[in-house]
């Protein structure tokens, strides 16, 4: 392919030549070769394909399927109600699956809660956390949890009795209920490339071995077409394919009960041992005071990440660059939960959340992600969230932390093994993993929305091209 006349760094009538997976040329005035495919850019930006640093694969395809049963869709318990029995009534006997719950729709997610809401079928509904899934009595009953069937993370109340929270049992809910049944990542694959993704790092703590398969085959089949680098247990293999790598040992810090220092420390050294880095959730400024302990103690390495940081004062600040972590935040919850923030962060944590300037000023390397399904798996919206920091209602977020268009985009064209690294540039030999807009930098840095986005490209290969737009 010959894309002609683009913009590239700022300089405008650039044509770029794709041949195979990488990019064989760029210059001013290439010759069309015979039968060479030609994208005209009229001047539109060429830009590395983004990489979303921090999303869920297989929560995003079955989110596709699931109810909402949080805001915005859902936005009180009356409302859960309806929607709740309207899904009932479209779909087949057995289970019913919401996503997105959060406590201000109806309070505390349990079974008493569900069992008022629908009593009738097995029903489970996750937490927007994506910590916990509530499950009503017909689910309990229908998994055995009262009938001598367990697992760690089954909350019980004194008498034994499941409280229909499941904490962090994603995989093993899912081997009990639709065992073999992996979704298939076409669609979710084709979402990601209109918004320009050539990239993406799968950030679930729980893949194993299982998962792995899952996702290799996807890749093979070219189910999934962009790039994937996959996070997980100390049990994923190393990859054999070139568009699939293993990434960092991820270990989840969890404020309702966290890990004693020394076994953490142990988990982090261990991970070293075997040559890998890690990558530590911590979304609470607890945790993330825990998880930099850990890291200071077992020593950091380089390329050890910190997901979210979503409240980060100054002194951890200074510790994590001291460190040498990465920071991959997910600006585009400022938005879609920024309102909900404002009311219950505490005042004191509210000019510490999602920082952004402040990481770059301490010399923090950092990244961005979406962490769809729990946010839009859409980058553009996160930029402009990270450019912007407005709610969805339009207030304004630890303004001091604003980024400009181009350090929002920087969050998202970093290499896939280097969140907080240099941007990837466009050049010859490099591969061919690029974002071609319909309009110049210039005109697109106004408005940061994934409409400016004409074409993407995957190791040489076109995935998305706009309808009204062909290759000629
Ligand atoms: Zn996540």
């Amino acid at each position: 392919v010959l894309i002609r006349g683009a913009e590239l760094e700022g300089h405008g009538g650039l044509d770029v030549r794709v041949h195979g997976d990488r990019i064989a040329a760029i210059g001013a005035g290439l010759d069309r070769d015979p039968g060479e495919p030609v994208l005209e850019a009229r001047g539109a930006a060429l830009l590395p394909g983004l990489h979303d640093h921090h999303l869920h694969l297989f929560a995003l395809a079955a989110a596709g399927t699931s109810l909402r049963c949080g805001p915005p869709q859902v936005r009180d318990r009356a409302q859960l109600v309806a929607a709740l029995r309207e899904a009932a009534r479209g779909a087949p006997p057995g289970w019913l699956r919401g996503i997105g719950y959060h406590e201000s729709v109806a309070g505390p997610p349990a079974r008493e809660l569900l069992d008022a809401l629908l009593p009738d079928r097995p029903l489970r509904v996750q937490h927007r956390s994506g910590a916990l899934w509530a499950l009503n009595s017909a689910g309990i009953a229908a998994l055995g949890l009262d009938a001598g069937i367990d697992a760690p993370g089954v909350e019980r109340d004194p008498a034994g009795r499941a409280t229909g929270r499941l904490y962090r049992l994603d995989g093993w809910l899912r081997e009990r209920l639709d065992s073999r049944a992996f979704p298939a990542l076409d669609a979710v694959s084709e979402r990601l490339a209109r918004c320009g993704v050539t990239g993406v790092t799968d950030a679930t703590a729980t893949n194993a071995r299982c998962e792995w398969g899952a996702l290799s085959a996807a890749v093979e089949r070219r189910e999934l077409r962009q790039r994937l680098l996959v996070m997980g247990s100390p049990e994923l293999p190393e990859s054999a394919q070139p568009r699939l790598r293993r990434g960092p040992l991820k270990l989840l810090l969890d404020e309702r009960e966290l890990p004693a220092p020394e076994s953490l420390q142990d988990a982090i050294a261990a991970a070293h041992r075997t040559g890998r880095t890690v990558a530590l959730h911590c979304t609470t400024r607890a945790e993330l005071v825990v998880a930099t302990a850990a890291l200071g103690a077992a020593g950091a390495r380089a390329g050890d990440r910190l997901e979210h940081a979503s409240v980060a004062p100054p002194d951890l600040v200074e510790q994590i660059a001291q460190l040498g972590l990465t920071v991959v935040t997910q600006p585009g919850f400022l938005y879609e939960r920024g309102d909900a923030y404002a009311r219950e962060v505490e005042p004191r944590d509210q000019p510490w959340l999602y920082r952004a300037r402040g990481f770059l000023e301490a010399g923090v390397p950092l990244g961005a992600g979406t962490d769809a399904p729990f946010g839009e798996p859409d980058p553009w919206q996160a930029m402009r969230a990270a450019v912007e920091r407005r709610s969805a209602a339009g207030l304004e977020l630890a303004p001091p932390e604003r980024l400009t268009p181009e350090q929002a985009l920087a969050l998202f064209t970093t290499p896939a093994d280097d969140p907080g690294g240099r941007p990837r540039r466009l050049q010859p030999g490099g591969p061919a993993d690029l974002c071609l807009l319909d309009r110049p930098w210039a005109r697109a840095r106004r408005v940061l929305v994934r409409e400016c986005v004409r074409a993407t490209l995957c190791a040489g290969e076109l995935v998305w091209c706009r309808d009204d737009w062909r290759v000629e």
